[in-house]
């Protein structure tokens, strides 16, 4: 089976968060289900740079008002199709945003551009002996494809769209209409007129053959007015189209066995040498260094991810005995807030701004507990890694974060499978609840220590979500 992924970052070449590590990472797991994945990016200038080998393998005359070449190269066992368009993609700045932040002007089109490309690259001769079986995109950059595909050549070949983030859709003035050169009937409610407006994300839910989204608790939370942001009576009129698949992680550049970014590695059997990688992480945060838990933080600086929440418990820490670690970026409010509780408490607390992937496994490694306050999270990686290097995840009960931790409620700790803590509502309140509860935890080594340990022996891989995704693309192929 041959597959078309289209997404506007993918890990290692470009990433602004956990969609790119999806698509960075589903293909290797597909493999072994007899899938083979080509995935369609934007040539963006870090890609062009970082691919060092790429060959031309096909092209358009003429793609928005530009011709666009198609680069075919290999990356880490990713097979790459790079759509070069200088004038969409040739930019300083990242992905979606100008080098002040700013969302860029033609984003539109930018995105219209790959979502036609990928169509007819599914339909048309454009890289000449290759056909994908199934075209399967990711948010709303690539949400069109199937909206081009059902007016193009390829009408009949089934289409996955993958919300990774509801709260991102891509809507745009009408204005914008006569430029996606679709026909006019395509501006209506069957396909992407979303209140009068042109909806991308909601053309791509109207037309795709199946929707996924990353767990199952998100599957079922965007389906209420809550977490669908508008888009939850469309989702409704097509529940029986949608799952939820829940991300793995890569488990080879995450393991705490052989991570080149820690000082000492260890496994479950050895979490005694974390001590070595607590001791560096106090160094790097400026920490005193005392008994107690340290909690970390790594996160954009976002409401959604609660960080105002943290920002009022921080003195709660503090006093309890505990340290605080925070990486992060975002919101000028709240890194402030932040900021201002790190120099209230020094030694205490420690905060780097920024994004540092190093640092970031540093933080895993070492440091006991992370804080995820997430008001939604439609899967969550962090917590993930958490488990996987025995950092006990403290969490919000939403999403996937919902479905990957198992609480340490009186039934879980007595029957050992405990694996963090959630909580619910999510307030400063409800997380300072959990806070406590887990200073409880820590203060008996053994029930900290099961805990860690049977986080650790956690399956968060792909193994088992690429079966999933292997068998929605079968059932859609039988069904014809
Ligand atoms: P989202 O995609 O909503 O930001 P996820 O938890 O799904 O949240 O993915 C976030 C990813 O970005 C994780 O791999 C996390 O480790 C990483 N990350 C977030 N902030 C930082 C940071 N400041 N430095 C390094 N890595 C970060």
């Amino acid at each position: 089976m041959n597959i078309l992924s289209v997404a506007s970052e993918v890990y290692p070449l470009v990433k602004t968060g956990g969609l790119a590590d999806v698509v960075g990472a589903l293909p290797a797991a597909l493999v072994p289900h007899g899938i083979r994945t080509r995935t369609l990016v934007p040539g963006y200038p870090a890609v062009l740079h970082k691919l060092k080998k790429k060959k031309k393998v096909g092209g358009f005359g003429n793609l928005f008002g530009h011709p666009a070449t198609v680069l075919s190269a290999e990356l880490d066992g990713l097979d790459l199709l790079v759509l070069d368009q200088p004038a969409l993609y040739a930019r300083d700045g990242g992905p979606y945003l100008d080098p002040t932040g700013r969302d860029y002007p033609d984003n539109f089109r930018r995105f219209a551009a790959l979502s036609l490309a990928a169509a007819e690259i599914a339909g048309d001769n454009i890289v000449p002996d290759w056909k994908p079986d199934l075209v399967h995109v990711h948010d709303w950059q690539t949400a069109l494809t199937p909206v081009y595909m059902h007016f193009g050549s390829a009408s009949n070949m089934p289409t996955v769209l993958t919300i990774h983030n509801i709260a991102f859709q891509g809507q745009f003035g009408a204005s914008v209409f006569p430029e996606l050169a679709l026909p006019p009937e395509a501006f209506s409610m069957q396909f992407i007129e979303y209140y009068g407006d042109v909806g991308f994300l909601k053309g791509g839910l109207q037309t795709a053959t199946a929707i996924t989204t990353v767990s199952p608790s998100y599957a079922q939370e965007i389906l209420t007015p809550e977490f669908g942001m508008g888009l939850e009576g469309l989702l409704a009129s097509r529940v029986t189209r949608l799952t939820g698949i829940v991300n793995g992680i890569d488990a080879d550049g995450w393991d705490p066995e052989t991570d080149p970014h820690i000082v000492e590695h260890y496994g479950p059997a050895t979490t005694k040498r974390r001590a070595a990688n607590r001791k560096a992480l106090e160094e790097r945060f400026g920490l005193t260094s005392t008994a107690g838990p340290i909690f970390c933080v790594i996160s954009r600086l976002t409401w959604q991810k609660g960080m105002d929440l943290l920002a009022e418990v921080t003195d709660d820490i503090v006093a309890l005995g505990g340290k605080l670690v925070v990486l992060g970026s975002g919101d000028a409010a709240l890194e402030g807030a932040l900021l201002a509780a790190a120099s209230r408490h020094r030694g205490h607390i420690g905060m780097v701004t920024g994004y540092d992937e190093p640092l970031s496994h540093l933080m895993q490694a070492g440091a006991d507990a992370i804080i995820i306050p997430s008001r939604f999270e439609p899967c969550g990686l962090t917590q993930l890694y958490g488990l996987r290097y025995g950092c006990v995840p403290i969490v919000a009960r939403t999403g996937g974060l919902t479905d990957t931790i198992i609480d340490a409620n009186e039934a879980a700790l007595s029957a050992k499978v405990a694996t963090g803590f959630q909580f619910r509502p999510v307030t400063a309140d409800g997380l300072r609840l959990a806070i406590r509860r887990a200073f409880r935890a820590y203060s008996e080594p053994k029930v900290w220590a099961r805990m860690q340990n049977q986080g650790m022996k956690s399956d968060v891989s792909w193994a088992k979500s690429a079966e999933r995704y292997a068998s929605l693309y079968s059932g859609l192929l039988a069904k014809g």
